[in-house]
């Protein structure tokens, strides 16, 4: 589904992508770790084209991104949701009209069948009494819940997340974690960077280890935490577990 080739990004001296080469299939799951500052965020920033690669080429779906002009890269950009740390809802727009203004504006969904589907999906992820409400009245947990659900009213190909659950109390990450869960289980194609190594154990197909631009090691989860190879990952896992 995504095809990276090569994938490389300097902002001025810094090289923050050091030449990598991934694929990520359709239905997996791929759980993105590794230390502050070693480039994940830029790496799922790269996938949709918000980073410009410097160099390199991302592939998504047979049609390389790099290169494309701005309206059929946009028209692919819908096909991947995205979920970041800080929510990003418009905070002057009912819940609702967060989950139907970019179908009705950018797909031409029309108002009613976008109004049928917000309502589903709030129900998917538990909040389906919250359509009138208003970002601001709602938790962090309620938000990004929301979030995700404005993310899947695109119906995209596959879901990118950056540190979701970051921002969170810690009695409302599960909530994420499990509507997260649902989706990974319903088979949605999945990138999602995090710090969570309970959901990584449990939800990836794949966990991808990055340090310092590389992707060092990857494997399963039972490789990757119970007998990981490359010190610098037995080194990062010895600290956070
Ligand atoms: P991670 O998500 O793993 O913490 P990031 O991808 O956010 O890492 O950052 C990797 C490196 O890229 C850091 O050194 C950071 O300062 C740098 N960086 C990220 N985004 C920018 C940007 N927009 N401009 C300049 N430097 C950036
Ligand atoms: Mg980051």
């Amino acid at each position: 589904m995504i095809n990276i080739q090569h994938l490389k990004k300097a902002f001025g001296k810094n090289e923050v992508l050091k030449d990598i080469t991934e694929e990520i299939k359709q239905g997996e799951v791929v759980v993105v770790i590794g230390p502050s500052g070693s480039g994940k965020s830029t790496f799922l920033r790269c996938l949709n084209l918000l980073e410009e690669p410097t160099d390199g080429e991302i592939i998504f779906e047979g049609t390389s991104l790099t290169g494309l002009n701005e309206q059929k890269l946009n028209q692919l950009r819908q096909k991947m949701g995205m979920v970041f740390q800080q929510f990003n809802l418009f905070p002057h727009m009912t819940v609702q009209k967060n989950l139907t203004i970019s179908p009705v504006q950018t797909k031409g969904t029309n108002e009613s069948e976008a109004n049928s589907k917000a309502a589903k999906l709030l129900q998917q992820v538990g909040l389906e009494d919250k359509l009138d409400a208003y970002p601001s009245s709602l938790s962090g947990g309620q938000k990004q819940r929301v979030a995700i659900a404005r993310a899947l009213a695109m119906d995209p190909d596959v879901m990118l997340f950056d540190e979701p659950t970051s921002a969170l109390d810690p009695e409302m990450v599960g909530e994420v974690l499990n509507v997260m869960n649902e989706l990974a289980k319903s088979g949605m194609t999945m990138v999602v960077v995090t710090h969570e190594m309970g959901f990584a154990r449990e939800v990836a197909d794949r966990v991808l280890f990055m340090d310092d631009g590389h992707i060092v090691e990857q494997g399963t989860p039972e490789e990757i935490f119970q007998h990981p190879e490359n010190p610098r990952t037995q080194d990062f896992l010895a600290k956070i577990l």
